[in-house]
């Protein structure tokens, strides 16, 4: 007598090659029933065997395919219908799609085989892919997750393509991107060259320019990319100067996992992040010197190949260390669209290599860290995004602008928090339409109608992103502070709501509750009770408030017109410029002054302190430059940062540092003694908190948490002590996790 189940599984299973998956698992055990796509993940219904039923199931869960990602299986009994076959059946669709789209995935290791297998048809095609592998969010122009919803709608399947597509036991079966060289899409050069012809001279003739030394655009999968020569120190110079982009590191591109060992020191979590399905680029200490890649920096940004390009390119001889970088102008999005990108990268790609599938939304590589407390995504782009991050309690959907720096925006449906990809900087023209076009792609991607939504955006009355929230017309909105947003993001990601912690914020940037910048906040309180800011950073003046953050001189200003027994700051070793003196007179005078508790700034003052006096050129600069410092002195006693009246009191740290400094003191030891100074003044602060609102756990999270330093100054003095640490994992600690925070925070307001 047969028995009967019916079962369904939510997660990442669109897309991913379940349901074939579940077709060849059925054969396997002699089983009759059904599989089909259901807006919530995938339902099966099976017939035969109880103990062929018990074996299904086990195997479902333990050999699920490489891009699935399994977040709940429910069996409940069912009726045998008397079912002779087991079959795929049509889509079902209800209210939301809240099906989630699988992120964009690295090429497999069958379709790599094939790439370079001359017997087969698609040796060397670059747009190789099965339902393993291959694009999915960058193509994906409508729900559900079908071809004619993809840019692939203009490529009609040849027979070949088409009986693979349609057959069950293989592995392209419902492969939405499939193609082959004689139906599919291909590679080209602009400008036209001559002796290219086709993908495969194209690619080869592409490598070669690449290695005489040209700067090529290349079409990725969520972009364009900057190519070029990771040891031609030329080359790397003429590209920072045509993209203007002065210092900020650019990440590196390694043939194969034997490359990137030689270039950077890789520890066993930071190998498994690289080659992770979602091939981030890796940050991790350098091994080599590459010129003009990475100055001032004793880390490098390293990625493998991800798409089939990426192999072609290598196989037809390109340098085995590329430097592969966003293709845009300093600090814009990177560039999707030919024509745009033709036109925005004019003059900084000496050619373009081009491919002729269309990007349906702009993806960059995320960027990821093997850290102290474990792996953390510093940048949430490429192999994450959309992927829901978090279930947020939610009848409601929720939609998070998050903040005007790093912004993403974070949608709830259905209970499930999708956070969007890395957007940018919304000062930025190109940033701001990124914004507008990723809050219309994911509210009508998954069908959610404007009134029924709750918008959640930050407390900065001029927020780019509050201003957009008042133009969305939405009736129901909340406002969550920058700090307790972060804060909130790290309980979010662990389904915490009703857990009372100390919430640590240390920031660059980011509006108070009484209008001042915040940004070395101590909470406690739970999301679900919301947090009460405990104690801060002691306050300090902030000439010319947040345009302050470009010039650590204008941010040591403030902080040092408090310091008593200073030394003269205009005289070696210190050197201070015009610049200081002017600041130092607004602060004094009180006018066009800001007050701040920001721990970002006071990292910048120390590094004024130290010699950094120059203006930053990206976000963040000094507080790297200090910590890259650090790095190169061994432990040393830390500097006095005590905890009094519920204020962090910077002056003697800052008074030790400028004192050290003129006794002639090693900079690198002064750093050190620095980064050591506030992490024990920190846990001395946190500690008490702990044991005076009897709680047992503490949470770290701010920009300022981006320096593995720091990270690991904490791990080492708390070693041994009862409290337990919580950080960022899934979503940035810097301002890319901000709209997770306030989801959470929006969906437990009454
Ligand atoms: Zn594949
Ligand atoms: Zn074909």
């Amino acid at each position: 007598m047969p028995s009967a189940c019916s079962i369904r599984v939510r997660g990442v299973v669109q897309g991913v090659g379940f349901r074939p998956f579940v077709y060849r698992l059925a054969q396997v055990h002699t089983l009759a029933g059904w599989v089909l796509n259901a807006e919530q993940g995938v339902e099966i219904h099976l017939e035969g065997e109880p103990q062929s039923l018990e074996a299904f199931v086990s195997s479902l869960k333990a050999q699920s395919p490489p891009a699935a990602s399994i977040s709940e299986i429910e069996v409940l009994p069912a009726e045998p219908v008397g079912l002779r076959e087991f079959t795929i059946r049509e889509s079902q669709r209800r209210r939301h799609p809240t099906v989630q789209i699988s992120p964009d995935l690295p090429i497999c290791d069958e379709c790599l085989k094939e790439l370079f297998d001359p017997a087969d048809r698609r040796h060397l095609y670059p747009y190789i892919n099965c339902t393993n592998c291959g694009p999915r969010y960058s193509v994906l122009l409508a729900l559900p997750y079908d071809r004619p919803n993809t840019t692939m709608k203009a490529w009609p399947l040849d027979d070949y393509c088409g009986r693979e597509y349609s057959d069950p036991s293989n592995r392209r079966f419902h492969a939405q991107p499939v193609a082959c060289p004689v139906c599919g899409p291909g590679y080209y050069l602009h400008p036209h060259d001559e002796a290219a012809r086709g993908s495969e001279s194209s690619i080869r003739r592409a490598a070669e320019m690449v290695r005489a030394g040209g700067i090529l655009a290349v079409k990725g999968l969520g972009g364009y990319h900057l190519v070029c020569d990771a040891r031609n120190p030329a080359t790397v110079a003429a590209l920072r100067d045509r993209k203007f982009r002065k210092e900020k590191p650019f990440a590196v591109m390694a043939k194969d996992l034997s490359v990137a060992r030689s270039l950077v020191d890789l520890s066993p979590e930071a190998e498994t992040l690289l080659t992770s399905i979602a091939r981030p680029v890796v940050l991790a200490p350098a091994k080599v010197a590459l010129d003009g890649v990475a100055p001032d920096n004793n880390e490098l940004g390293v990625m493998l190949p991800y798409t089939p390009l990426h192999h072609l390119l290598f196989a037809a001889g390109a340098p085995e260390t590329l430097v592969m970088t966003s293709a845009n102008r300093s600090s814009e999005p990177i560039a999707y669209d030919d024509e745009d990108a033709l036109q925005r990268l004019a003059g900084i790609a000496d050619s373009f290599l081009v491919g002729q599938r269309p990007i349906a939304r702009r993806v960059d590589d995320s960027v990821a860290r093997a850290g102290a407390f474990g792996p953390v995504v510093l940048r949430r782009a490429r192999g994450y995004a959309p992927g829901a991050v978090a279930s947020i309690p939610s009848e409601r959907p929720i939609l998070a602008l998050g903040a005007d720096l790093k912004n993403s925006i974070t949608l709830v449906v259905d209970g499930q928090a999708f956070v969007s990809q890395h957007i940018g900087d919304l000062d930025h023209y190109q940033s701001l339409r990124a914004f507008r076009e990723t809050i219309e792609d994911l509210v009508s991607m998954y069908e959610v109608r404007r009134h029924e939504l709750a918008l959640v955006h930050d407390l900065h009355p001029q927020y780019l992103s509050t201003i957009h929230a008042a133009a969305l017309g939405v009736p129901q909105t909340h406002v969550v502070q920058h700090h307790r947003a972060h804060v909130a993001s790290v309980l979010a990601e662990r389904g915490e709501w009703a857990k009372r912690v100390v919430g640590v914020s240390f920031d660059g940037t980011g509006y108070g509750d009484d209008g001042s910048i915040w940004g070395g906040e101590i909470f406690v309180g739970s999301v679900r009770e919301g947090f009460e800011r405990v104690a801060h950073l002691r306050s300090a003046a902030l000439a010319g408030g947040d345009a302050a953050a470009r010039y650590p001189v204008q941010a040591a200003a403030g902080f040092l017109a408090q310091v008593d027994e200073l030394p003269d700051v205009f005289a070696a070793p210190f050197a201070f410029s015009e610049r200081y003196r002017m600041a130092a007179e607004l602060v004094h005078k009180n006018v066009r002054t800001f007050t701040t508790t920001s721990v970002g700034r006071l990292f910048d003052a120390a590094a004024a302190l130290l010699g950094f006096t120059r203006e930053v050129t990206f976000e963040g600069q000094a507080a790297i430059w200090l910590e890259q410092l650090a790095r190169a002195a061994s432990p040393t006693q830390p500097y006095p940062f005590p905890f009094i009246d519920n204020e962090l009191d910077f002056r003697p740290l800052l008074r030790a540092v400028a004192q050290d400094r003129v006794r002639g003191r090693d900079a690198k030891e002064i750093a050190r003694a620095f980064h050591r100074g506030i992490a024990q003044g920190l846990l001395d602060s946190v500690r008490l908190i702990a044991h005076t609102h009897k709680l047992d756990t503490v949470v770290f999270s701010g920009g300022v948490f981006q320096n593995e330093l720091l990270l690991e100054d904490l791990k080492s003095l708390l070693s041994g002590a009862s409290l337990q640490v919580w950080t960022n994992h899934a979503v940035p600690p810097n301002d890319g996790g901000i709209s997770l925070g306030q989801a959470a925070l929006a969906a437990f307001k009454p």
